[in-house]
């Protein structure tokens, strides 16, 4: 049995602050809920709580204009298991792209079999036969911007017009790019409209999120036992070595891209760093 399984929702940050004189609340403290808005101080409060009281101040706070966004990667897994045993009342939705590999579609029937809820599927506009007629066939092998562009980056853009915060499993340890994620983020969006991005695990690591997962038996894409460590689209998705330092090194091998977009078009008006 391995030992060092953290406690669910126990991220790194609610170890950290134990004993000091922090004027802050103590990890365990509710956040004030204020009807219609987000206290100024809620992205520094945050950052000192458990990624399950994250989760339950964005649904105590936003209610159904919260959803989580996972693709089903570990910390995607961890956020639904955290949300179910909290009971809390979470939408979630996932992008497909039409080009995902058969083993993410068996996984996202099976955590919906588990928690039992419903993952909603947000498509792209075009199908993949009229993304070829417009654009060529392919085009992830020619412009895998505008592919992503298509795919997921306008597609999440429409699901979040009818969202008030967004909740992903973005990490800091994933990437370089990932480093300086805030738990909680503030995007303006078109017409000065709010949107709040909740990133309750980003202090979490890898060996943390799978920890959790392996602790509670929850399900998980079999491809990470093939060496595949982030999995997307089949047909940008490889293998990557284990030792590789960035985890998304196996995403679209051969072009310099390290991100498909959607983490990094909203136009974030403010941020938290590291504490
Ligand atoms: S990951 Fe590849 S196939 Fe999927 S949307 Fe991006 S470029 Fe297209």
């Amino acid at each position: 049995m391995n030992t060092t399984v953290p406690s669910a929702g126990t991220g790194t940050a609610g170890t950290a602050t134990g004993g000091t004189s922090s004027p802050l609340p103590a990890p365990c403290s509710p956040l004030p809920v204020i009807a219609g808005g987000v206290p100024d101080d809620a992205a520094a409060r945050l950052e000192r709580y458990t990624a399950a009281e994250r989760l339950r101040w964005a649904a105590e706070t936003f209610g159904g204009r919260a959803a989580i966004g996972t693709s089903f990667q570990g910390a995607g897994i961890v956020a639904l298991h955290l949300a179910a045993e909290a009971g809390l009342k979470l939408a979630v939705f996932t992008l497909d792209t039409g080009l995902l590999f058969p083993e993410t579609l068996a996984l996202k029937a099976a955590l919906e079999a588990r928690f039992g809820i419903e993952i909603e599927s947000v498509r792209p506009r075009l199908s993949l036969d009229a993304q070829a007629a417009e654009y060529g066939a392919a085009l992830w092998e020619r412009d895998p911007d505008l592919c992503c562009q298509l795919r997921k980056v306008m597609p999440l853009s429409d699901k979040l017009a009818s969202l008030d915060c967004w909740l992903t499993g973005v990490r800091r340890e994933q990437a370089a790019s990932r480093a300086v994620t805030g738990i909680l983020e503030r995007n303006e969006r078109a017409g000065g409209r709010v949107l709040w991005k909740l990133n309750p695990l980003a202090d979490w690591s890898r060996n943390q999120v799978w920890a959790h997962i392996r602790a509670n038996d929850l399900p998980y894409n079999p491809l990470h036992d093939a060496g595949y460590r982030s999995i997307g689209c089949s047909v940008c998705t490889r293998p990557s070595g284990a030792c590789d330092a960035d985890e998304r090194a196996g995403r679209w091998t051969g072009f310099n891209k390290t991100e498909c977009g959607i983490h990094t078009f909203l136009k974030q008006s403010s941020t938290t760093t590291k504490p």
